[in-house]
């Protein structure tokens, strides 16, 4: 990237292209680890979709989102779908005893960064307990939490363009 400032989509093409390698660094990173895959933020379904292609049904993937606003090819199974605010859906889903998860990612962004960042804080505490020893979380909002360590991000993400921490 020359030294101009970033356009818009510049922006949109770094993030999405973090996205995707975070994604399939991740599902490498988890063969080993037993666990479903929690997706936070169905969107659209781009992340989702790329996922359930890449894990190729090895793995339950539990989608979470408000409403579903996602392309008709990219709708999860109805039983594997979650709606409604996070703030209720997730400690929820903590008390169904469903397995821990082995991949977590979390992309709940919006253009309000106060909302977001303010969100992040929120997420961090309830969503770490839900992965497994060992398990990862990828993040485009930085988290904090207790027993979530942050690690290097993989080749092809930039510093600080998506965030990835391993559940001690
Ligand atoms: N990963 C998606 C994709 O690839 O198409 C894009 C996700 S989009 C950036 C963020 C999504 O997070 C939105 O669909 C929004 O409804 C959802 N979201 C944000 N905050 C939420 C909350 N508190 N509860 C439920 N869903 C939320």
């Amino acid at each position: 990237m020359s030294g101009a400032a970033l356009t818009r989509l510049d922006t949109v093409i770094l993030r999405l292209e973090a996205q995707r390698a975070g994604l399939d660094w991740a599902v490498g990173a988890i063969a080993g680890l037993a666990g479903p895959v929690l997706e936070l933020g169905l969107g659209n379904g781009r992340t989702y979709d790329h996922l359930r292609r890449r894990l190729a049904g090895s793995r339950d993937i539990w989608v979470f989102d408000r409403a579903v606003g996602a392309h008709p090819d990219s709708i999860p199974p109805a039983a594997f779908l979650v709606l409604g605010d996070l703030r209720e859906t997730l400690p929820e889903f903590a008390a169904r005893g469903v397995a821990k998860a082995a991949l977590a990612h979390a992309d709940l962004g919006s253009g309000d960064a106060v909302a977001t960042a303010e969100f992040a804080r929120w997420l961090g505490p309830v969503l770490a307990p839900l992965v497994a020893p060992g398990g990862l979380v990828l993040s485009d909002q930085p988290l904090a939490a207790a027993g979530l360590g942050m690690i290097a991000p993989p080749a092809g993400i930039p510093a600080g363009r998506y965030h990835v921490y391993r559940r001690a």
